[in-house]
């Protein structure tokens, strides 16, 4: 009989985890023709950071990487698909598209074996399948979404299994489950402190609640303190297998206080706490952090200036992230309500839901972690519905008939409204094969120390495709090194020229010094870049170094080649760029306020030309009307190919005093309107107009795409 239960379980995980692939490979089935989003003979992926993770692997199996590359070769998801690509027969590239779709189902198990151990399995093959489809678990677990999210759920579900059957079976393997578990979990997503203290805290109160006089709780916390230390990963699974060979000897059992106070001496002395600790710190003493340090003060602009301010989220949007719907949602809470009063080792979802619902303050990227507590409160308050059914009816089977038709309606009703968002959402993958197939050639040419300068939405697929080295990426973009890039793209191509030299060569030093400061007694203050660079050149304040740029300093020594990558992508993004370099970097304030507008939707006219927004070219006077002002036009250019497929622009100067410039991008179907000054920056005479200074840039690969040029000094 049992035998045969959990083979009917077994059938149900393998059910929901191959109805939670299959939905995935809706994706692949919609874009199968696209010829663009395939690349050696399979699709890319469609994430930004998958491309950091990639190169690690890659450098993992090649064996070799570069000092100072940034590739993340001692992290677990790099380690992890080194390890597959071992195993599993398929291409490098075959692996990463599909690791997120197999790993990200593996959801289903954890909840299932929650459901099996309440004695409902029914209820967890519905909330198996609801958790694996549900907005917000499948937009960060898709097929091509290869980033750390393919686990980030899995694992604390994983947790809360092991921690309801240890708290309700009282068996010890589940303290060593337990244990193992968050090391794993903190190996591969090292900021998982958060939520493992939130559970140990919820363990304690539970003790103290319910059980005070059990000393198995206390085995739990102790065994849980000693997979949370501050120690290498070998360390602590030794820890705690020798705990847990201690636990099992009965005689030991009076002295699980002894070992609680000895491991929580051990957890605080080996900096255990100290994630929290630092957590703590930054929010006290936020003001605090300050520049006072460096040599010289400068103020940058700060990233989170040009996200929109987290919160305001609106309610229904919340809820359909986590749900699908706003009334699945809702009957998700009364169902974790009604579970939690049935099963009160349920309480232990509160962390996975209060994370959760930080989402309403802190951005929807938390709502992933609500996703499977809210499936297993909806399909429990579903079969609580469907067995008050039956006793509604006199005549037995009628009400098992009526009973099954609402189980199966209602379910396809909770799933629904996900499927539906699953078919809609269609994201495309991060490059198409021109950019790749361009990157790939560029590898052959350049030295893998050798360093492109391009706006950080481009470093890591720039560094897993090219493989050479960049100044900003997914991971590295703060105001202070987007500045200097923000700068080069965005300024005159003999500054550009000479920061790039500067900053490149500056940026190696400092990991350098950084390095052999490790080791040292007294180590070297390193401050920014451009900070050191002012002062290295004599200037006490920054922005007059920024405009000695533009004469000819003496450079340090060359040690590497750089190349600019400027993509057409760029060009929508072009005024956030520009941000980061408007400003003046002694008071911080915002400098100036270049006049930047791109329009692929204009509309010919006889006299008038509308670019829309209230903007348009009067073609006779060759003046731009913009809103009631009107100015004169500089520069009307128009660029294009030939028949052969060369380059041409027509160029016609209007208004030599014009203060904007009009450029019709032909193959691109799109108009750009530039005051003088963004006219002359690097970007724009680079990639739109192909104006290379000879003194400064050589053109290496000029694709419609994307332009790359070397620089020359
Ligand atoms: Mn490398």
């Amino acid at each position: 009989m049992d035998l045969r239960y959990k083979s009917y379980v077994a059938l149900y995980c393998l059910i929901a985890f191959a109805f939670s692939i299959a939905i995935r490979l809706i994706w692949v089935y919609q874009f199968s023709d696209f010829e663009s989003f395939h690349y050696a003979d399979t699709f890319m992926i469609n994430t930004n950071d998958g491309y950091y993770w990639a190169e690690g692997a890659r450098d993992l199996l090649a064996g070799v990487h570069q000092k100072f590359d940034g590739s993340p070769i001692d992290q677990a998801p790099a380690q992890l698909t080194f390890l597959l690509a071992k195993i599993v027969p398929v291409s490098f590239e075959t692996l990463i598209f599909y690791m997120p779709a197999v790993l990200g189902s593996l959801i289903v198990f954890p909840m299932m074996l929650i459901a099996y151990n309440l004695g409902m399995i029914e209820v967890g093959f519905l909330a198996s399948l609801l958790a694996s489809i549900a907005v917000s678990y499948y937009n960060r677990t898709m097929i091509g979404y290869y980033d750390t999210d393919m686990l980030n759920i899995v694992f604390p579900t994983l947790l809360l299994w092991s921690l309801i059957l240890a708290l309700r079976t009282k068996e010890d393997k589940y303290l060593l489950i337990t244990a193992v578990e968050i090391i794993a979990y903190r190996w591969w997503y090292p900021q998982s402190y958060s939520l493992e203290f939130a559970y140990l805290g919820l363990i304690l109160v539970y003790a103290l609640v319910f059980e005070r006089k059990e000393s198995f709780p206390i085995k739990l916390i102790a065994m849980m303190l000693f997979a949370m230390m501050g120690l290498p990963i070998l360390a602590r699974l030794i820890g705690v297998s020798v705990l847990y060979a201690l636990f099992k000897q009965k005689k030991l059992a009076s002295y699980v206080w002894y070992i609680l106070a000895i491991g929580s001496i051990l957890f605080f002395a080996t900096g255990g706490f100290s994630p929290i600790w630092a957590q703590l710190k930054s929010y006290v003493f936020k003001d605090a952090i300050d520049v006072s340090q460096q040599g010289l003060e400068l103020h940058f602009f700060s990233v989170n200036q040009t996200i929109r301010e987290a919160g305001d989220i609106p309610f229904s949007v919340f809820a359909e992230r986590i749900s699908g719907h706003t009334i699945t949602f809702v009957a998700s809470i009364v169902g974790y309500v009604l579970l939690v009063r049935r099963y009160k080792a349920m309480l232990l979802g509160l962390p996975l839901m209060g994370l959760g619902f930080l989402a309403l303050w802190g951005g929807l990227r938390f709502t992933i972690y609500a996703v499977p507590v809210c499936a297993l409160g909806v399909a429990y308050l579903l079969f609580i519905l469907s067995s008050s059914i039956t006793g509604l009816f006199v005549n037995e089977t009628l009400g098992r008939i009526l009973k099954s038709s609402f189980v199966v309606t209602a379910s396809l009703a909770v799933l629904y409204p996900n499927v539906a968002h699953i078919i809609e959402y269609r994201v495309p993958t991060v490059l198409n094969k021109t950019e790749v197939e361009q990157l790939s050639s560029l590898r052959n040419n350049v030295g893998r120390e050798d360093y492109i300068v391009t706006w950080w939405d481009y470093g890591y697929p720039l560094r897993y495709y090219a493989d050479t080295k960049t100044l900003i990426d997914g991971g590295k973009h703060g105001g202070d090194v987007n500045f200097p890039v923000s700068f080069m793209l965005t300024n005159t191509q003999e500054s550009a020229a000479r920061l790039a030299r500067l900053e490149v060569e500056y940026t190696e030093k400092a990991f350098v010094t950084a390095e052999e400061n490790e080791t040292k007694e007294h180590p070297k203050k390193i401050i920014n870049n451009t900070a050191q660079m002012s002062l290295d050149y004599g200037f006490n304040n920054a922005d007059d170094f920024l405009d000695a740029l533009q004469t000819p300093l003496s450079l340090p020594q060359k040690t590497r080649e750089i190349y600019f990558y400027l993509p057409f992508r760029m060009l929508s993004i072009f005024p956030t760029v520009a941000q980061f370099s408007n400003l003046d970097l002694m008071s911080g304030k915002t400098v100036r306020h270049p006049f930047f507008y791109e329009t692929s939707r204009f509309q010919d006219g006889a006299k008038l030309l509308q670019l829309g927004n209230g903007i348009a070219l009067d073609k006779e006077k060759g003046a731009l009307k913009i809103g009631s002002n009107e100015v004169g036009v500089r520069t009307f250019i128009q660029t294009g190919y030939d028949e052969r497929g060369t380059f041409v622009k027509q160029q016609q100067s209007l208004h030599p005093n014009g203060e904007l410039n009009v450029i019709y991008m032909q193959p691109y179907n799109t108009f750009l309107i530039v005051d003088n000054a963004m006219f002359e920056s690097t970007y724009i005479q680079l990639f739109v107009l192909e104006n290379a200074d000879g003194r400064f840039f050589e053109p290496i690969s000029l694709e419609p795409y994307a332009k790359i040029y070397r620089l020359k000094i």
